[in-house]
């Protein structure tokens, strides 16, 4: 994988850069402009380097189609404020305004495409559609920067097809969040501790086959929780289920007690009788869930045995709150956890888009933690030995 530094003089070259910029929205305003953040130090270098810089991002899921709903106005509008500069936003994606945006670029100037998914090509599966589409992404500049972590397990137009264009590298974010995650993969201090919740059940199973064999504990909490509970036999009301899943999650389960590993569940559960931020909550025993609630958060008996277990860590992942930390009756689960793993010594890494949303607004600083990930899907998936497509291409793939 190149990095800038490998680039050579970009005074006065266009580069197209890859970001994640896909922020929390409500409405227009951003919740957490965490990843626009963390888009920074690439983007700063490239201007201090003199470069003509051409952003290209997604925002949501507007599934091919125009949508404004979906531009990506608040995130250039966020990042103008941050840089203390103007950054021009083209209505179109590689069309007219594009051209015209690309062309009025100085140099150590930002502009920014639309919504790269407003295009059918970009998440395509045909390989011919993706590729036409990142021929005109081509067009528009001269390198190619991929630092959108958040998508580099994403076999997709601006992620992969651009990169096999154009001369390319990996941007500090993308580094920085490879090095971290080897640190996971490749030797981890012991005891190395994961904790998975939230809300994506059946994509974040398929990665505790491999956690049982890489981690010593597994703590598990949020709506996947529940999937275990009832691979135990117990009901779980209302709750979020994957009827389909549970026989997979047996699998796991006697894997991990054959392995002599540890998967650790919540006793008790905070359950409500609605999905609603002021449904009156109630502690019940995990055994015990009334078949007309569904379960929220972890219990308050569980958080502290939770966090008993990640004190004496000396490496941490964490994906997934433990219950719907967006509202104050079901957060606590998630703010014992994390208050747990600001105080291990060792590495703490969080990752996902909800969970680093969950701390933030809960109050913990980002240097609480060792490492906030900006990508959840994409640390999930290189954890669980993946290729991702988006770094093979920037390692033997592109030129
Ligand atoms: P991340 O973005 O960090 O990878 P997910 O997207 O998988 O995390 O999950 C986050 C969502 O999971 C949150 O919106 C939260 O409200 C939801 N969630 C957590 N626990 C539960 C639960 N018990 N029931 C339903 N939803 C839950
Ligand atoms: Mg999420």
């Amino acid at each position: 994988m190149k990095s800038l530094a490998d680039l050579g003089d970009l005074r006065g070259k266009r580069v197209l850069i890859r970001c994640d910029l896909n922020v929390p929205l409500d409405g227009q305003t951003i919740t957490d402009d965490g990843r626009i953040r963390a888009s920074l130090p690439t983007l700063n270098s490239l201007r201090d380097a003199g470069s003509k810089i051409i952003v290209l991002a997604h925002l949501g899921r507007p599934k091919g189609e125009v949508n404004s709903k979906y531009s990506l106005a608040p995130a250039a509008r966020r990042l103008s404020e941050l840089i203390a500069a103007d950054v021009k936003l083209a209505n179109d994606v590689v069309g007219p305004s594009a051209q015209e945006t690309v062309a009025g670029l100085g140099d150590g100037e930002i502009g920014m495409l639309e919504n790269v998914r407003f295009e059918p090509g970009e998440e395509s599966k045909d390989e011919s559609d993706r590729g036409a589409l990142a021929d005109k992404y081509a067009t528009l500049g001269e390198i190619f920067v991929s630092d959108g972590f958040g998508v580099v397990h994403r076999k997709q137009a601006s992620v992969y097809d651009l990169a096999l264009r154009l001369p390319n590298a990996a941007g500090t974010l993308v580094q920085e969040e490879v090095e971290v995650l080897k640190q996971l993969t490749e030797n981890p201090k012991r005891p190395y501790v994961v904790v998975l919740g939230g809300a994506k059940v059946s994509d974040k199973l398929a990665v505790i086959a491999n956690l049982i064999k890489t981690a010593d504990t597994l703590v598990i909490g949020g709506g996947m929780v529940f999937t275990f509970l009832a691979a135990k036999g117990l009901r779980v009301g209302k709750s979020l289920l994957e009827q389909d899943q549970i026989e997979a999650v047996r699998g796991y389960l006697d894997d991990a007690e054959a392995n002599g590993k540890q998967i650790v569940l919540p006793t008790d559960i905070i359950v409500a009788p609605e999905f609603k931020a002021d449904a009156p909550p109630t502690v019940v025993p995990a055994d015990a869930i009334p078949q007309d609630q569904l379960g929220l958060d972890i219990g308050p008996k569980s958080a502290r045995a939770f966090a008993s277990v990640i004190y004496p860590a000396k490496t941490a992942f964490w994906n997934g709150p433990m219950g719907v930390a967006e509202w104050e009756s079901f957060a606590g689960g998630t703010r014992t956890v994390a208050e747990a793993l600001t105080k291990i010594d060792g590495l703490s890494v969080v990752g996902g888009g909800d969970s680093a949303a969950a701390v933030r607004d809960l109050g913990f600083p980002d240097n609480a933690f060792g490492h906030i990930s900006t990508g959840g899907g994409a640390s999930l998936e290189y954890l669980e030995g993946k290729t991702l497509p988006g770094l093979a291409v920037l390692e033997d793939g592109g030129q």
